[in-house]
């Protein structure tokens, strides 16, 4: 490489640095004024930053930053970026919708699962961690849309609300496999707050059950005020840490 040329690398490198850093910074200051609103403290809730569509060396500046939480939602694009990142101190978070076929692989690299919506999977996820010598998270993922037929293909995947807690007592049953808690997201056309209402009841019954089921995840760049008005302990924001992707990816 010319001298020239890598002088131009850095540049694009520190320029990158110093977006997300203040990117980073304008992101927390949100959260606190959220937190301040409802009385709340910023300490309890966890950043996932969602990388997808951006290259490992995102992931190596938001880790230089301090973010500890990562998110993917493939898994090819996520096991790829954790091989290459496999060198810092990261907690990998996989956010999207997961086919049966996909746990062996994610069962390698991912540390929590957000998207956990059916008896099926459990039982997928668990044999695969099992067989990689690993113990996953795994949240239940709850579908808040009223309107969706829960299982049709197509819609954003979660669990029917009312079916939560089973869900919930299969995971514990698994081994290899932890309950964390819930994840959803919001469905469009209803005011978060309402939705993610919803979201906090159902997290409240399960911790009764299972007081270790803490995490509640909820809140994207869009609507992450209402979810820690409603006791989000991890908001999963990509956009607002690394810009808009593409209109048709992610
Ligand atoms: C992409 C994605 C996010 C992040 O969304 P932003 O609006 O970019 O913050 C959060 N959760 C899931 C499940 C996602 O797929």
């Amino acid at each position: 490489m010319s001298d020239m040329k890598r002088v131009t690398e850095n540049a694009g490198e520190t320029a990158r640095t110093e977006r997300i850093a203040a990117n980073l910074a304008e992101l927390r200051s949100r959260i606190s004024a959220a937190c301040e609103r409802h009385a709340r403290s910023p300490d309890d809730v966890t950043i996932v930053a969602v990388t997808k569509t951006y290259p490992a060396s995102d992931v190596r500046i938001l880790a230089g930053l301090g973010i500890g939480d990562v998110g993917e939602n493939r898994d090819q694009e996520a096991a790829g970026k954790a091989a290459e990142c496999g060198d810092l101190p990261l907690r990998w978070h996989f956010v999207g919708q997961l086919q049966t076929n996909k746990a062996r692989s994610v069962a390698r690299y991912a540390d929590v699962v957000h998207s956990v919506d059916r008896t099926r999977l459990v039982r997928t996820l668990g044999s695969r961690v099992r067989t990689e010598n690993r113990e996953i998270g795994c949240l239940v993922q709850v579908n808040l849309d009223p309107d969706s037929e829960v299982g049709e293909l197509g819609t954003r995947g979660g669990v029917d609300p009312r079916d939560a807690m089973g869900l919930a007592d299969e995971i514990v049953a698994e081994p290899g496999l932890s309950l964390g808690g819930v994840m959803a997201v919001a469905p469009r056309g209803e005011d978060p707050g309402a939705s993610f209402a919803r979201l906090r009841s159902t997290a409240a019954a399960i911790r009764e059950r299972y007081p270790q089921a803490t995490v509640v995840s909820a809140g994207m760049t869009g609507d992450m005020e209402a979810a820690i008005g409603q006791g989000a302990t991890h908001i999963r924001v990509g956009t607002a840490l690394l810009g808009a992707r593409d209109a048709n990816v992610g």
